[in-house]
């Protein structure tokens, strides 16, 4: 039996005993409802001195010989890059800030404390981040000021969570920004925002210092990986990276103000015409890692990046209109990624949502409507 379904059969009224007395003895015993915190302590603030040396050491070890991500470069960062192209003593941030575009248990009041990395070690096509992603504009940070920032965003943004936003290539840096703050002061939980193209031996370094991981599952098959998101066997790293998170925190925790704690989020985009990989990912979810598991079906997609951009080599002289009429200067410019440029349709989100349902998933996240916190 899950937990839900466990928690969902206690509510029931037990035959013979007046609903008002087994509400009153479950009052008495002072039980939680699932998922509902007294309070909490970040993980980073639970390791020993010793665990943290040797995650340390570790972090300096990976930037000599980089195979932090199914890339599988090699490098000594130290010396060159990797596809990432992001070396070793310093990360690239686009932008520091409290952040109001994420989910409400996430942003709360005052913000996610958010930091969107410059640099990726996926390229999608359609990116919603291109011009942060795909470009390595920004400032360069050591790990010690990258601390400094995190405690400005807790100090004076009054945040409620450390965001870091596309951070799987420089996860050693990540590694040492933590401990350094935990020695600072910092006190908030630390979210790891990430495509899921992670590595086993990556999120293993991060255990003990991650509170909640908001994994992105993009797509399905093979052949949808490669074409849109550059990158051989994105499922079944994301499949394996995702259980890895479940293992180490579970399913999302709240405190009792509606901001989530600890536990694992996961996202999934809906692509135009590909609500069939959606529904393939929500059933896997359910089905292998927890019907609990807390899910949020985004419908924000709109073409991006490279997507109806005109194809290179440019006109087509066997377009015409329909009518056989030859067809318009416009007409003729074919675009690139042609199937994936209009934005999402409710209906294949809803079917999606609906699919999740069948597979026995219940926690959803809303979007707020109001870009602000509604719970
Ligand atoms: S993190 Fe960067 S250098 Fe390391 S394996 Fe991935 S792409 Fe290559």
């Amino acid at each position: 039996m899950t937990f839900s379904a466990f928690y969902r059969s206690s509510l029931r009224p037990l035959s013979g005993v007046p609903l008002r007395t087994q509400l009153n003895t479950r009052r008495a015993l002072h039980l939680a409802p699932p998922w509902l915190l007294d309070d909490y302590i970040p993980r980073y603030h639970l390791i020993s001195s010793l665990d943290a040396a040797k995650k340390r050491s570790l972090a300096y070890a990976h930037l000599r010989e980089c195979n932090l991500c199914p890339r599988l470069c090699g490098v000594n960062r130290y010396k060159t890059t990797g596809v990432c192209l992001i070396g070793a003593e310093k990360v690239k941030v686009n932008t520091i800030a409290p952040h109001f575009g994420e989910e409400p248990c996430l942003q709360g009041h005052n913000g996610s404390g958010s930091v969107f990395f410059s640099g990726c070690n996926l390229r999608c096509v359609f990116c919603q981040n291109h011009d942060i992603a795909h470009q390595r504009n920004g400032f360069d940070l050591t790990p010690e000021e990258l601390a400094g920032w995190y405690m400005k965003l807790q100090e004076v943004g009054r945040c409620h969570n450390i965001n870091l936003v596309t951070p799987e290539h420089v996860v050693p840096q990540v590694v040492l920004s933590i401990l350094h703050a935990r020695e600072l002061g910092l006190r908030l939980p630390i979210v790891y925002n990430t495509s899921s193209f992670d590595s086993l031996e990556s999120l293993e370094l991060l255990d003990g210092l991650v509170d909640i991981y908001l994994p992105d599952f993009k797509v399905w098959s093979d052949k949808t990986s490669k074409r849109l998101l550059k990158a051989d066997n994105y499922t079944a790293t994301a499949m394996e990276s995702i259980k890895a998170m479940h293992a180490q925190v579970g399913d999302l925790c709240f405190t009792g103000d509606g901001i989530a704690k600890k536990g694992v989020l996961v996202r999934h985009l809906v692509m135009p015409g590909k609500e069939d990989e959606g529904k393939e990912i929500v059933r896997w979810l359910a089905e292998n890692v927890s019907k609990d598991i807390m899910v949020h079906i985004m419908e924000q997609y709109f073409p991006r990046a490279h997507v109806g951009k005109p194809r290179r080599g440019g006109k087509d002289p066997e377009v015409v209109e329909p009518g056989g009429v030859p067809a318009t200067e416009g007409a003729k410019t074919q675009v690139r990624y042609a199937d994936i440029n209009r934005p999402v349709d409710l209906k294949e989100v809803a079917s999606v949502t609906q699919a999740a349902k069948d597979a026995g998933l219940w926690r959803f996240v809303e979007a707020a409507r109001h870009g602000g916190f509604n719970i």
